[in-house]
């Protein structure tokens, strides 16, 4: 047998372990906030334990511990590193579950439960990967290494950004493969940014019978928020080949993610999510705090759009912006026509699916942190099925084809 044969023999072996563990790892509830991950990574280690692998937990925090791994292959090569978060959404008091949002049930051929998609169905790829890889070593150049992290939801400070930086001959690679929901027409090789900024408007205030004697603070901030919608027309540059696969992707994402999705892509948006100011109908406003999320497209960076947003601020003396550095992230992006993802074009299509389209996400991922430091990150997973909604869940054949294309993807790079 070859190894290829072996693993999806292996897959088919174990079907109903597979989808038992999914399930099992599903029950285990660990939102984040609070965030607390370690009866969900016990589950993780134990498994991955006894199934002879080397593992360890790395933790930089108690509360917040990392499952990790790595070993050698019978020769020299390159060093994948295989990445997925065990932390996941918390559960909305007014979210209308069909079911206990955290029974991991399966049921008419899926998995259902809070976190499924996003993104413990990618996770435990990313674990069986490592498990079926592990006892095929002799056949593998190189090295792999496992990283489920657990606080992605939050930025991944103490999961992927730590392990990088702590122990980056182990875990900074030279590529890495993450099951974050892809949607599996979709390879991701870039995500855009995120820039989220708090504005506070100050004026004297009056009674609003006596508009001569203060400007309103909602007014400007009304004034504010125009001005601001207009960086959604902001240009840039861009790499040719991104913008190439960026064009190309569109009628996929489209499908994927709906109709429009497409049109926001590749520009900047604009979206104030919070708004508060006044006390009373009858009084003029002496007060108004805005708190606005700009999403980046690929190749506009923090400062060309900061400079843009001083501008319109100093157009309202009496408004003040503070960038909330530590939940923005520049837009990352790597090779759309790197080696990986071919390897992963080419393993779809032999699996009888749809050959998936390199394309940017919306939202952003731990696949960032690579990226940033130059390594190419992709991400290959399930449809996002309710994610972050009521009754979150996953395809169990589709569960199934995205462990078969990470254990075989990860094979191929690898070179057995
Ligand atoms: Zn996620």
């Amino acid at each position: 047998m070859t190894p290829r044969e072996q693993i999806l023999a292996w897959i088919e072996r174990d079907r109903d372990e597979l989808v038992r563990f999914l399930s099992a790892f599903v029950a285990i509830p660990s939102p984040n906030p609070p965030g607390d991950t370690r009866k969900a990574a016990s589950f993780l280690a134990d498994r991955l334990r006894s199934e002879g692998v080397p593992i360890e937990i790395r933790s930089a925090k108690d509360h917040l511990p990392n499952v990790v791994g790595i070993f050698e292959g019978a020769s020299l090569g390159r060093h994948l590193v295989l990445n997925g978060h065990i932390d996941v959404f918390p559960v909305g008091p007014a979210e209308p579950w069909s079911r206990d949002p955290w029974s991991g049930a399966v049921e008419g051929g899926k998995v259902h439960g809070r976190g499924v998609v996003d993104m413990k169905c990618g996770t435990s790829a990313s674990v069986w990967t490592y498990i079926y890889l592990h006892r095929l070593r002799e056949h593998l150049a190189g090295r792999l290494a496992l990283t489920c992290v657990s606080d992605e939801e939050t930025g991944g400070t103490w999961g992927t950004k730590w392990l990088i930086e702590s122990y980056p001959d182990e875990f900074r690679g030279d590529c890495v493969l993450n099951g974050e929901p892809s949607v599996p027409n979709m390879i991701r090789f870039g995500e855009k940014g995120t820039l989220r900024l708090v504005f506070e408007i100050d004026t004297p205030g009056a009674h609003a019978a006596y508009t001569h004697q203060s400007a309103n603070a909602i007014r400007i901030a009304a004034d504010l928020i125009g001005d601001l919608y207009g960086l959604e027309c902001m240009r840039f540059e861009q790499d040719e080949a991104v913008r190439r696969a960026i064009e190309a992707s569109g009628p996929a994402i489209d499908r994927g993610l709906g109709a429009g999705a497409s049109g926001i892509l590749n520009r900047i948006t604009v979206s104030p999510g919070v708004i508060g100011g006044g006390l009373k109908i009858n009084m003029l406003p002496g007060h108004c705090r805005i708190e606005v999320d700009i999403r980046l497209p690929v190749g506009l960076k923090h400062a060309a759009v900061m400079a843009q947003v001083e501008t319109i601020v100093a157009g309202h003396p009496a408004a003040r912006m503070t960038p909330v550095w530590t939940h923005s992230s520049e837009p990352s992006v790597c090779d759309p026509e790197h080696e990986m993802v071919g390897i992963l074009k080419r393993t779809v299509r032999e699996l009888g699916r749809e050959e998936p389209v390199p394309a940017v996400s919306l939202g952003a991922t731990d696949a960032k942190h690579w990226r940033h430091r130059g390594v190419p990150a992709y991400i290959y997973g399930c449809t996002p099925n309710n994610m972050a909604k009521a009754d979150e869940w996953v395809d169990i054949e589709e569960y199934l084809h995205v462990v078969r294309t990470h254990a075989l993807a990860t094979a191929a790079y690898l070179g057995a």
